[in-house]
């Protein structure tokens, strides 16, 4: 059992939930590809990719072989680099006129950490120096010291007890699946949470109608983090 007042571990998915890039991380995983590796004699056309809650490891994965390029860890590693500059780049030039932090994300952010003693962590399937500049370009890098990532594991139904060991580090503090929130806008953050037993908290401010999201029955579902602070901090108890 735990007290009332034991904290409660929230854990943020990105994309589509703190912030929306406009397209730049997209446009970045695809452009990062082609500077990387010659792709002009290979068969395949460049595929759609169903980047709504996939990690980035799961991602370049599935792009390795469709274009028969060794997954090696220099590959992989030449790879993110080339992503990652893209994306430092592009956030600045391109994603101030489209990109924004999405609403009342910021406001509740600030009272959690100022008001209430609830550990604040990400859980993403960005790659964790992806991660961290996309949250510092949109103004949230204070809020968050550690989270579980993209290059931790392609599986993300695997990131949810990094996540939680890493806050045990972090904080001190233990945290029973129970008292673990996390936080998302598509299926596979749903997914995610029942994965490690933790609460799934559904919010429909990506690509996903709020009755999709509802009908998988998430524990709390939200429109937006705008309109719903006061429900939020009732999930909370
Ligand atoms: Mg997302």
């Amino acid at each position: 059992m735990s007290s009332p007042d034991q904290p409660k571990l929230l854990l943020f998915d990105i994309d589509g939930t703190l912030l929306d890039t406009g397209g730049v991380g997209l446009r970045s995983l695809k452009e990062a590809f082609l500077e990387t590796f010659d792709l002009s004699h290979r068969e395949p056309e460049f595929p759609r990719l169903d980047l709504a809650g996939s990690t980035d490891g799961s991602i370049v994965d599935h792009i390795f072989g469709l274009f028969e390029i060794e997954p090696t860890g220099e590959n992989r590693e030449a790879y993110f680099s080339s992503y990652h500059d893209r994306l430092s780049k592009l956030l600045v030039t391109f994603s101030n006129d489209h990109g924004r932090r999405l609403p009342g994300v910021l406001e509740l952010l600030t009272r959690l950490r100022d008001e209430t003693d609830h550990v604040l962590g990400l859980l993403t399937g960005n790659i964790a120096r992806g991660a961290f500049t996309k949250v510092d370009h949109f103004e949230m890098g204070g809020f968050f010291e550690f989270g579980a990532f993209g290059d931790d594991h392609p599986d993300r139904n695997q990131l949810g007890p990094i996540a939680i060991d890493r806050a045990v580090d972090h904080s001190g503090h233990e945290f029973p699946a129970n008292q673990v929130f996390i936080i998302g806008d598509t299926p596979k953050d749903v997914a995610c949470a029942r994965a490690c037993g933790a609460k799934a908290v559904t919010v429909a401010t990506g690509g996903f109608p709020k009755a999709e999201l509802d009908a998988l029955n998430p524990c709390f579902s939200f429109s937006d983090l705008e309109t719903d602070h006061h429900s939020f901090f009732a999930m909370l108890g």
